[in-house]
């Protein structure tokens, strides 16, 4: 039987560490706030948004909720942005996204103060991260990290093979990887031969989007498999895009889904937030 990584537990142990830095940080009289912006109702980002809310009051970082409607223009949003960028008791900034057709995504991610960008997505977080200096990490491709760490797989030194090339995970992932000194190959739609690719992997990030899509003919015998897909199947039970009861008897570790990588995403960003309190105070 494989290892199964076991995410619940991990980010519950890095919960339980920041909650410990962030009682030191107020004893010496830093307090630490989360600004988290919603626009429009769209009920996954509220369930997101909601959960966000309640791992920091479970951490002891104070959140303001903005929960703007539907028709706000983008230069209200800018303006909020900025009047958070300026307050000096707001730590993160967080804009759930997706924000709505009418709002110009990248103009909303590049306004956030770098600073403050806990998410990790602005193009300054994404250079300092290409080249090796200190900035907010994308928190899913973080999480991953720590899972590995925390599981005790070594990174140095092995193939390893992302499918995906998304600006939110499989980019950052990558730039991960090879920050850990793996050997890192990034596949995308446009890759020939994805079996043959896959199949020389030791460490498999798989965020392609694509439910139960890595069946064991993608995997080497005795590889690490991630998976980052979520979905809800047709019996509305969550899912990976990897078929895991297909793919758990040949590989050495897997993550589950549910409980796999899902809880390391909001435990990373409240790291990031603790950080940022750290950091600039
Ligand atoms: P995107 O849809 O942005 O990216 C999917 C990537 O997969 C693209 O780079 C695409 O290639 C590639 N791809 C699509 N089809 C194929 C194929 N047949 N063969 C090879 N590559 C393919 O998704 P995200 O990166 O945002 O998310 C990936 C998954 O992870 C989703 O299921 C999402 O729900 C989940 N997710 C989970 C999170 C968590 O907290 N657990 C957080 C974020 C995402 P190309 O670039 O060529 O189009």
């Amino acid at each position: 039987m494989p290892q199964i990584i076991d995410g619940k537990l991990i980010s519950t142990q890095i919960k339980e560490e920041l909650k410990e830095k962030v009682a030191a940080l107020k004893a010496e009289g830093t307090s630490i706030c989360l600004a988290v912006i919603q626009v429009g109702n769209d009920p996954a980002s509220s369930v997101y948004v909601n959960n966000k809310k309640k791992a920091c009051a479970y951490i002891g970082i104070e959140s303001l909720s903005y929960e703007l409607p539907e028709d706000t223009t983008q230069e209200e949003l800018l303006s909020l942005i900025g009047e958070l960028n300026d307050r000096k008791d707001v730590n993160g900034i967080l804009v759930q996204l997706p924000v709505p057709k009418h709002i110009d995504e990248d103009a909303i991610i590049k306004a956030i103060d770098p600073k403050k960008d806990v998410d990790g997505f602005h193009p300054q977080s994404v250079g300092t991260l290409c080249i090796g200096q200190p900035g907010f990490v994308s928190c899913t491709p973080a999480g991953i990290i720590q899972l590995l760490k925390r599981s005790g797989i070594e990174i140095a030194g092995k193939e390893c093979v992302v499918i995906g090339r998304s600006n939110i995970v499989g980019k950052p992932m990558a730039l991960l990887l090879l920050r850990e000194n793996g050997t890192v190959t990034v596949a995308h739609s446009r890759t020939k031969d994805l079996k043959e690719v896959t199949k020389r992997a030791d460490i498999l990030v798989v965020a392609v989007g694509k439910p139960k899509m890595i069946t064991r003919e993608y995997v080497k015998e005795g590889a690490v498999v991630i998976d980052v897909g979520i979905h809800r199947n047709e019996a509305n039970k969550l899912c990976g895009d990897v078929d895991y009861d297909d793919v758990a008897p040949v590989c050495s570790a897997i993550t589950p889904v549910p409980g796999g990588v899902g809880p390391m995403t909001i435990a990373m960003l409240m790291h990031n937030c603790v950080e940022s309190a750290a950091l600039n105070r």
